[in-house]
């Protein structure tokens, strides 16, 4: 109890702190690229007095670029840019890196989906490094036994064994390095590994993210061990290490990703997940899951052809189901590039955008599943014929009542329509991160990696210093047969991550992508429209403020968007609510990261000027002249 009350306090001290610090999302779009000073010159990040890379939001340059949420991370991917590595090499570089800087958003223990753009040929090739459902996780692994209901979202599916999926992203880091990297798994993890060992600089997003993560940090032996020394997060501006972490990566070096998936490390998982290391004093519930080691043995990542659309002229990859990204932005974009946004003014191109989000998210929770369970009817859902059927249902003027109903696949003529009954899937999240890298040779990757919820399940593998997912979290809660998300043994649950590769006659234009749950496809979205439809440059169309609407009755906004929208689209019918949920203290959508490619092989590399704490973008040859 007293633990409890402690931790409660530290709760309120961390809102306070989050509310003193909180990134405010810019009212105006930011300054064109290279318009922005800062201290530590254009183009690559610099160093800060206290040892930690200095950060930039945009960095204008040649010879290859990262953006990521963190500026060791980023720092992590230039320097293996810098010894000759190419993109590939670079994101997973950075990506254990930010498992290190920012392990409530990522790290081995969880999953992802990686895009690349290969130079030599042209192709774009993916990966799904999503978690999967254990052989014994049921279809009604959610339901409590004792009650028949359904367990509570939180704390008892989210706070859980039952909710870990067997992680993908170590497979994901050893699988994109066997077929488009140019060094080893053990030279990629380096620059991380030495990060894990030395400690990085507490900044105030690690900081108020821990304490929003107190409680249920505090409920196991080892999470609070490691992320609540002393009873407290770790506080701003001291350097926190850790040494687990360290030695867990050094064993992956030796061994290869087969280290997570057989032998001790795998027991130490399956034990953590079956008998979660709670402490005495907690009364937390904590579910146990049912993982077994043979669920870790059989894991595999998938290589999976890209969703592709053409949008005014670009061509647009995306990520193909198990995740709902690439068929839900390129379902939204089909449906735009129906209207003509240059006779528009930005109000009625805004009203469009989240017209058209509604209808495709409509569709997304009809239709998308794990494709090796359900039979996902993506080539119908990324046509332009069923693009028009759902297109001829926006009234230019007046927002349609939400939720709106699916789309019938399985009658695509054209014609107006839609079908079945409406209903509305929100889930929420401001967890995951995404990076963007590029290299000298034109390869491009677009990676989004999670650990779903901030702080994922909150169960640390004792002595292996890295936080489980609860990604299975992303199923329904129960099963139906009409819901493609139904939960499932060994299946995969869908996903909203959208990294994203658009190229122009075959050659890259802009790669991007974002964290944020279900608001992730939004994110994009709208970034997209804000660069190809409203003609912003690309810093200035991450850093708008957003604004998300998942086929729900309200559209779940940024601040700044309800302060210089409300008005006009309430004009439309759209109501707007403010961003933010119970397990954050930030009322902001979607830390994105993205990279614009120009003439001569310039890059621009764009992070989030405020965001999360703000991101970092850097290039390997910063430019010296104003283009
Ligand atoms: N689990 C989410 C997904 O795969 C991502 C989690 C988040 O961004 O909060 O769509």
């Amino acid at each position: 109890m007293n633990n409890r009350i402690r931790v409660t306090g530290l709760i309120a001290a961390g809102l306070l702190v989050a509310a003193l610090t909180a990134p405010t999302a810019p009212t105006a779009p930011a300054a064109h690229a290279g318009e922005r000073g800062h201290p530590s010159g254009p183009g690559h990040p610099g160093k800060h007095p206290g040892g930690q890379p200095g950060k930039q939001a945009v960095a204008v340059g040649h010879g290859g670029a990262v953006s990521t949420v963190d500026a060791d991370a980023t720092a992590a991917g230039l320097e293996v840019l810098r010894r000759g590595g190419n993109a590939t090499d670079a994101a997973v570089a950075a990506a254990a890196a930010l498992g290190v800087t920012e392990p409530y958003s990522a790290g081995i223990g969880g999953g992802g989906y990686f895009v690349h753009y290969d130079a030599p040929t042209g192709r774009v090739g993916t990966i799904d490094g999503r978690e999967t459902a254990p052989a014994a996780f049921a279809r009604d692994s959610f339901v409590d036994p004792a009650t028949g209901e359904p367990y509570p979202f939180s704390p008892e599916r989210v706070t859980s064994g039952v909710a870990v999926g067997v992680p993908g992203t170590a497979a994901t880091w050893e699988r994109a390095l066997d077929r488009w990297g140019s060094i080893s798994l053990r030279a990629a993890l380096e620059p991380g590994t030495r990060l894990a060992q030395r400690g990085f600089v507490v900044d105030e997003t690690f900081r108020s993210q821990t304490l929003d993560n107190a409680e249920r940090f505090a409920a196991f032996t080892s999470t609070s061990e490691q992320f609540l020394p002393d009873g407290d997060a770790p506080a701003v501006g001291t350097r926190f290490r850790q040494r687990d972490l360290a030695a867990t990566y050094r064993l992956l070096a030796r061994r290869g990703a087969d280290a997570l998936y057989t032998g001790a490390l795998a027991e130490d998982v399956v034990d953590a997940v079956t008998d979660p290391p709670t402490t005495a004093e907690t009364d937390l519930p904590v579910p146990p899951g049912a993982m077994t080691t043979e669920d870790l043995a059989d894991y595999r990542t998938v290589d999976r052809k890209p969703t592709r659309i053409r949008y005014r002229g670009y061509d647009v990859y995306g990520m193909a189901p198990s995740s709902s990204g690439g068929t839900t932005v390129g379902e939204a974009l089909n449906i735009l590039e129906q209207s003509d946004p240059s006779a528009m003014g930005e109000a009625d191109v805004l009203h469009h955008y989240l017209e058209a989000s509604a209808l495709a998210f409509a569709d997304r929770g009809a239709y998308v599943g794990d494709p090796a369970y359900v039979d996902v009817p993506t080539a119908e859902l990324l046509s332009d014929r069923f693009a028009a059927e759902r297109a001829c249902l926006i009234d230019p003027d007046t927002a349609q009542p939400k939720p709106v109903p699916p789309g019938d696949v399985t009658d695509v003529d054209g014609a107006c329509g839609d079908t079945g009954e409406a209903r509305s899937w929100e889930d929420n999240g401001l967890s995951t991160t995404h990076l963007t890298t590029a290299d000298r040779w034109g390869n491009v990757v677009s990676y989004t990696l999670t650990i779903e919820q901030t702080g994922g399940s909150g169960i640390v593998v004792p002595g292996r210093g890295f936080l489980l997912n609860n990604e299975l979290t992303d199923f329904s809660a129960t099963w139906s047969a009409e819901d493609p998300n139904s939960p499932e043994a060994g299946k995969r649950p869908r996903s909203s991550m959208a990294p994203t590769i658009l190229l122009q006659h075959g050659r890259p234009f802009l790669a991007l992508g974002s964290p944020g749950g279900s608001t992730i496809i939004t994110t994009v979205l709208q970034m997209l429209v804000n660069r190809i439809d409203l003609d912003m440059p690309i810093d200035a169309a991450l850093a708008a403020p957003r604004a998300s609407q998942r086929n729900t009755a309200a559209v779940t906004s940024e601040p700044a968007f309800i302060d210089a929208w409300e008005d006009t689209l309430a004009v439309y019918g759209h109501t707007l609510v403010p961003a933010g949920d119970a397990f954050t203290s930030a009322a902001e959508i979607g830390a994105a990261t993205a990279i614009e490619f120009g003439r001569g092989g310039k890059l621009t590399a764009v992070a989030e000027p405020e965001r999360r704490g703000g991101g970092a973008a850097g290039v390997v040859q910063p430019r010296r002249h104003h283009w």
